[in-house]
């Protein structure tokens, strides 16, 4: 295992994010258009054991943190086979994923076995209604019990995120941030972002909220919150407790209170690119290295040299972002 690696604003990049498919089985309004989606096609996916080896030379490299993303990760068919095998290269210590949770029921326990540590959970409402306007094609009842069904298998601490959505679901932040009062969860909320210059990114302008009012909201209802000391310097949310609270209601603020300046993260998109920045378009191909004969070593040079080309600062407050991917092709 390397020294972690620095970019060229000497950032520490010690954190994949890898995406393991682009489609999903929902249809969330400021993510996917109803009408219009591309997918990668499956020879176009990197493999389970592409993804290995991308993951050993990580490791290899200095990386230290690794998440699997989509997309919605649980339709993937060969999930369970992709996490045996990551979870398994020594360096990884915790392997987590961010899931809508729609499918947890039935794979919460075969993905704790596999060997996955803890899940991010998708849901934007605690109301059935606002759960199938905003997020369409899956109910509040299939995401609760795949929530539930994590929990009870030790997919813990449970992380719940919910991207604020004017005229949606600005009121229900009140009752998500009750939560934490009984339960030790993580509840998070999440402002737009307009990715991919489409029409989701159209959404993500015309209904942003600033977490400044959903703090404001979260205040009136539930009282002070107070600010937690974050272990990791580099999470992206800014935590908070309720008076008596068990769990941490946290903020992340990208647009209201940009974090690009201790960003750790590096991408992998499913089709075999390292996206370098949430918020920008550029890319470095690593999938032609891969199908070539790559060697190990050969797979960290061109992860290293993504990291040295990562850039730095966004536009999302004059409404730029990526033109070429959007959020449901990153992974978030
Ligand atoms: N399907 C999984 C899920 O929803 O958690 C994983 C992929 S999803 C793209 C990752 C995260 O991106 C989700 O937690 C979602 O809240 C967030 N997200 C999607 N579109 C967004 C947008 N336009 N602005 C901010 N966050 C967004
Ligand atoms: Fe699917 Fe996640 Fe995008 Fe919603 S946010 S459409 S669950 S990929």
């Amino acid at each position: 295992m390397g020294p972690v690696p620095r970019d060229s604003f000497n950032r520490e990049i010690d954190y994949l994010r890898i995406s393991v498919i682009d489609n999903c089985n929902l249809r969330c309004v400021y993510c996917m258009p109803l009408e219009g989606l591309r997918f990668a096609p499956k020879p176009e996916l990197l493999t389970a054991a592409e993804i290995e080896q991308v993951v050993r030379a990580a490791v290899g490299v200095g990386f230290r943190k690794f998440r699997l993303t989509g997309g919605e990760p649980t339709i993937r068919a060969d999930l369970l086979e992709i996490i045996e095998r990551v979870a398994a290269i020594p360096g990884v210590g915790e392997l987590a994923m961010t899931t809508n949770a729609l499918l947890l029921g039935k794979l919460a326990v075969p993905l704790k076995k596999a060997g996955l540590s803890r899940v991010n959970v998708h849901l934007d409402s605690l109301n059935p209604a606002t759960v199938e306007r905003l997020m369409r094609w899956g109910t509040f009842e299939q995401m609760w019990a795949g929530i539930m069904a994590a929990e009870a298998a030790g997919l813990t601490p449970i992380k719940l995120n919910a991207v604020v959505t004017a005229g949606f679901n600005e009121a229900d932040v009140v009752d998500l941030a009750r939560l934490t009062l009984e339960r030790d969860w993580h509840v998070r909320f999440i402002e737009l972002m307009p990715l991919g210059g489409g029409e989701c990114a159209r959404v993500a302008i015309k209904r942003y909220v600033s977490n400044i009012e959903t703090r404001r909201r979260i205040e009136a209802e539930l009282g002070a919150l107070v600010e937690v000391e974050t272990r990791n310097p580099s999470d992206e949310a800014v935590n908070y407790r309720l008076p008596g609270a068990r769990g941490i209601v946290g903020f992340i603020s990208p647009v209201s209170e940009p974090y690009c300046g201790t960003c750790n993260r590096m991408r992998l998109t499913a089709d075999g690119k390292f996206h370098l920045c949430l918020l920008n378009d550029d890319e470095l191909d690593v999938r032609k290295a891969l199908r070539s004969g790559a060697s190990s070593a050969q797979i960290g040079e061109i992860l290293l040299r993504a990291v040295t080309l990562k850039p730095t600062g966004h536009h999302l407050l004059v409404g730029r972002s990526t033109q070429d991917r959007s959020m449901y092709q990153i992974g978030g």
